[in-house]
């Protein structure tokens, strides 16, 4: 009980924060919301059990994925990149709460389409989120859409910070665990899903790679930078679209599971053809969210076990 009330103190501290940012902002025409980021937006947790569950929700043709870390105390950090798309932020919402999440303490939108942060206002409007990361966009590709507006008004209504997600930031490093960012590492990307926010999660000697839509330049570029990219799982960039996944990111990262978030029947034609070849020449396991719905990998820091075929209630919603 004590943590919850520190932790609510900490948020209406940081809340007044952000007026403060807000006005300072306001009287000296700042334009980015990175300006009014508290600098002290890291998150803080007990200590964690050493083990995971990776939930990759059927959003249909979008992407979010839920890691939950329980805590040696009984409560967990929940992370949650990605909230598919606007048809679905009902049913994500309930399935969240079903999970039994009660607070998000780190909430990330690989980028602003509408396919990965559609859903988000709702889930910033339904659930306590300590902090969200979004990737600083150069002036001329920051989106004006509906919906990114939205997620940055749920966001300032709810006082939840704003931190711009940038290659080389550990989110979380306690115990055996740690997640960190590995891309993007500029403003200056031409294509809104190479700003994507690339994350590595690593629970023991088990790792997780988490693409959101990046494509094969902004791989070669995370190759470059000389990151470890070993994992046992990767969220494939893109929906399994051939514009990621090249053949170097793929060996490098060396994973044993890809799984592809996609809609049944999609109009793109997601997974494309050739990454399944690729896929299959590589002996990687396939996972999909358009025939086998809703996937849990769980691990205990040493192996990973995998079920498929979970609720995606949407899909009965009539
Ligand atoms: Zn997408």
């Amino acid at each position: 009980m004590s943590r919850r009330r520190s932790k609510k103190a900490g948020v209406s501290a940081i809340g007044i924060l952000i007026v403060l940012a807000g006005l300072i902002a306001a009287a000296l025409h700042w334009e980015t919301w990175e300006d009014l980021i508290p600098k002290e937006a890291s998150v803080d947790f007990p200590g964690l059990s050493g083990k995971a569950q990776v939930y990759f929700l059927d959003v249909g043709q979008g992407d979010s994925e839920l890691i939950r870390l329980p805590g040696e105390d009984g409560d967990s950090f929940d992370i949650l990149i990605d909230a598919g798309t606007r048809s679905t932020k009902t049913e994500l919402s309930d399935v969240l709460k079903e999970l039994g999440v009660e607070d998000i303490e780190v909430m990330i939108g690989t980028h602003p389409h509408e396919d990965h942060i559609g859903g988000m206002a709702q889930i910033l409007n339904d659930f306590p989120v300590d902090v969200l990361y979004l990737p600083q966009t150069s002036d001329s590709m920051t989106p004006t859409t509906k919906t990114y507006e939205s997620l940055l008004d749920a966001a300032e209504e709810n006082n939840v910070p704003i931190k711009a997600g940038k290659a080389g930031e550990k989110i979380l490093e306690k115990d055996d665990v740690t997640f960190t960012i590995l891309s993007p590492s500029h403003e200056e990307y031409s294509n809104l899903n190479d700003y994507s926010i690339v994350t590595r999660l690593t629970v023991g000697e088990t790792a997780f790679l988490f693409q959101g839509d990046a494509e094969a330049d902004v791989e070669e570029e995370i190759l470059s930078n000389g990151y470890d990219l070993s994992c046992d799982v990767i969220k494939l960039g893109h929906h399994g679209s051939s514009t990621s996944s090249s053949k170097a990111y793929i060996e490098a990262a060396s994973p044993s599971a890809a799984v592809i978030s996609c809609g049944e029947g999609n109009e793109y034609g997601h997974p494309h053809e050739e990454i399944l070849e690729l896929l299959k020449e590589e002996g990687i396991t396939v996972y999909r969210t358009d025939t086998q719905q809703t996937l849990l990998a769980e691990t205990d820091g040493k192996k990973i076990q995998w079920t498929t075929g979970l609720a995606s209630p949407w899909k009965n919603a009539s």
